[in-house]
């Protein structure tokens, strides 16, 4: 392959590992990560332990500065106005330009702005971006009460940053219940639970209606649908993301939400292709969004792009899907599908915990016991267990007699499997499962996990490994 110029827009996950893996694959190709944001690759991740001292900004680059220009990835720093896809050629808004040969586009997400009235005054803002986080370091010391619009795991994560400051903070969510879109009523109370435990203001059913400046134009208050005037010096959007497409779609590549790709990550334009939070599937994968705005799809994607760019064809068949965060101290897992709702022809079970802050839900086929997915909430399980047994069809009944081998708290950490085996039973008779002791158990399910072909050769994936 003759020596070509790769360009990628964006040094986010997608782009930074599609540009190792190009040059893991291709010692002749000329590789160019560009971004505005920053200089080097960070973990955007990790935006929330910088603001709150736990790292500092270079704790957050997985790789030293030097890694770059060892391996020949060369970094450029500027925004990109536009994409000429027939001179095949980037414009920067400074006046630079920079050919391609081939084009990565994989520019990411930014935060929903609904068009209220006051959302561009000084003082409102998202929690996307390293500058985000600078304006945010700005404008605290100054900041009594902020408001946080729209509930989701990056308004949690804002709320607990601002906590750390001393700064009140009134959360608005439209939704009946925190998260009620995503997540069953019974997790998402207790995440709402979580929450106020925290001493925030939960206002539920609550919408902006107007953001109120003052006489030096920042926001002072924020004016509810309900007629409330909540006092406050910041206010958060974090309403979703949606994919940063503008430049893309203004280059006439076609987007319909994401830029839309094939299954090799191919646009419709030749020479373009697109991956992470920006990119849209044509055909979706089974079990999975045309949309997926996380880390480890990101890195999926990069890694597919990497082999694709260079002749290999590598289809993308992501598996089961899966997501982590935290609300606050209690850690959510999920694998699989967990609509807030089931679906038709599928049952649930969910146990709680007295104290409320601990949980499971299972999800299961009504007529073959099949699992469908599992929410988990302050307990640890393994990632490996669940998707595989997800992956190879195992019905709920032995997945709740080999729940000890999902368990991944170390064994002196109170175990919760016979409460939880105990309330299955008694809610699902006819599906009873015995559950087996803990011991040997995680090697047997291990043996016959390695032993099966899970759909991607059950590899782990960490949500969280850059
Ligand atoms: C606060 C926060 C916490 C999160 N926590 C988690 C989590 O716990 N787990 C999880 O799975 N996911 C989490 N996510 C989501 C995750 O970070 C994203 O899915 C992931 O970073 C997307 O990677 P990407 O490479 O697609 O895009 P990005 O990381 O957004 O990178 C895109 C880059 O392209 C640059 N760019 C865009 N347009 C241009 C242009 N025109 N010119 C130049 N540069 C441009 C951007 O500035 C950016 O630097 C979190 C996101 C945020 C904001």
């Amino acid at each position: 392959m003759s020596t070509r110029s790769i360009v990628i827009l964006g040094n986010g996950i997608t782009g930074i590992t599609a540009a190792r893996n190009i040059r893991k694959r291709s010692d002749d190709d000329r590789i160019t990560v560009v971004s505005g944001e920053t200089d080097h690759h960070f973990s955007r991740t990790a935006l929330m332990y910088i603001f709150m001292g736990d790292m500092t900004y270079a704790d957050t680059k997985p790789y030293e500065d030097g890694f770059w220009p060892k391996n020949r990835i060369e970094l450029k720093r500027g925004w990109v106005d536009a994409i000429d896809t027939t001179a095949t050629r980037l414009t920067f808004s400074n006046g630079d330009s920079l050919p391609y040969d081939e084009l990565i586009i994989a520019t990411g997400s930014q935060p929903n702005r609904l068009g209220w009235p006051g959302q561009d005054l000084q003082g409102v803002q998202g929690l996307y971006s390293l500058q985000d986080l600078e304006s945010m370091e700005k404008l605290c010391p100054t900041t009594k009460r902020a408001v946080i619009a729209g509930g989701g795991l990056i308004g949690v994560e804002v709320a607990e940053m601002l906590l750390t400051r001393g700064i009140a903070v009134t959360f608005l969510v439209r939704e009946k219940s925190f998260w009620g879109s995503v997540l069953p009523e019974g997790e998402s109370k207790l995440v709402g639970r979580e929450i106020l435990r925290h001493g925030i203001d939960l206002s539920l059913q609550s919408e902006i209606q107007e953001i109120l400046p003052d006489a030096a134009g920042r926001a002072r208050a924020v004016k509810t649908k309900a007629g409330d005037e909540i006092p406050c010096e910041m206010v958060f959007l974090t309403a979703g993301v949606s994919p940063n497409i503008a430049v893309a779609r203004a280059a006439g590549v076609e987007c319909d939400r994401g830029v839309l790709v094939d299954e090799f990550f191919r646009t419709a334009t030749p020479h373009v292709w697109a991956g992470g939070d920006c990119a849209q599937h044509r055909t979706v994968p089974a079990g999975r969004r045309p949309v997926e705005q996380v880390w480890y799809t990101g890195k999926l994607h990069g890694e597919h792009i990497a082999a694709n760019i260079c002749g290999e064809s590598l289809p993308y068949q992501p598996g089961i899907w899966f997501n982590s965060a935290k609300f606050f101290d209690i850690e959510y897992q999920t694998y699989g599908t967990v609509l807030p709702k089931p679906r038709d022809g599928e049952q649930s079970f969910y146990w709680e915990h007295p104290d409320g802050d601990k949980s499971i839900r299972v999800n299961f086929r009504g007529d073959t016991g099949e699992l469908v997915g599992v929410n988990v909430f302050g307990i640890r399980h393994r990632h490996l267990v669940w998707e595989h047994w997800i992956a190879a069809g195992t019905t709920v009944t032995e997945a709740m007699s080999d729940l000890g081998a999902a368990n991944f708290d170390p064994e002196f950490f109170r175990q919760y499997e016979p409460e939880i085996v105990a309330a299955f039973n008694a809610a699902h008779p006819q599906s009873a499962a015995t559950l087996r002791t803990r011991k040997g158990l995680f090697t047997r399910v291990f043996q016959r996990l390695f032993k099966s072909a899970s759909p991607r050769g059950a590899v782990a994936v960490s949500a969280m490994t850059p």
